[in-house]
């Protein structure tokens, strides 16, 4: 069969994440979270008290950021790690998640996880989940999907 790059993007509460997820385990592909890449960055800069209006300190502690992931089976559960350490708890975190949207809007973070996100597709057969993955990450993507929900749902959802 071809090798794919299928990329999810969608609006939040969905079932965005679960259907990616799914869809990866039924064709035994990959399955990249983005949202983790910026979480993670996230709980990178809060742990070190980096200053997001200092350019050159933000350039410098992404030098130093390495993330990865890995299906744990006894868990059932995708997880991330950032330099080693697991964190797929601690970037679901509501203090996490409420500075992600002005860290992920720096652009040196875009690029240099857009970056990271792009060499993880050269390896093909995966699903790739995230704002802008099917527009700036992956445009050549064999398929694309953009899914939504009635708002009711959604907000039940969440
Ligand atoms: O998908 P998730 O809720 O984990 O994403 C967390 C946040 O990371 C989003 O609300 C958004 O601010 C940012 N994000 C992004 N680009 C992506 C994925 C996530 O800016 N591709």
């Amino acid at each position: 069969m071809k090798k794919l790059i299928i990329a999810l993007d969608g609006h939040s509460g969905c079932g965005k994440s679960s259907t990616a997820k799914a869809v990866a385990a039924q064709l035994n592909y990959a399955y990249l979270d983005t949202g983790a890449m910026y979480r993670s960055v996230t709980l990178y800069f809060l742990e070190n008290k980096i200053n997001l209006n200092e350019e050159e300190a933000v350039k410098k502690a992404l030098q130093n950021i390495k993330i990865s992931f890995a299906y744990n089976a006894e868990k059932e559960r995708h997880e991330t790690f950032l330099n080693g350490k697991l964190v797929e708890d601690e970037i679901r975190k509501l203090y996490v998640a409420n500075k992600v949207s002005p860290i992920s809007a720096i652009s040196a973070v875009r690029q240099f996880l857009v970056a990271q996100q792009q060499e993880m597709g050269t390896q093909k057969n995966i699903v790739a989940e995230g704002r802008d993955i099917g527009t700036v990450v992956f445009p050549k993507a064999e398929l694309k999907v953009f899914m939504t929900a009635q708002v009711k749902e959604r907000a039940i959802r969440r």
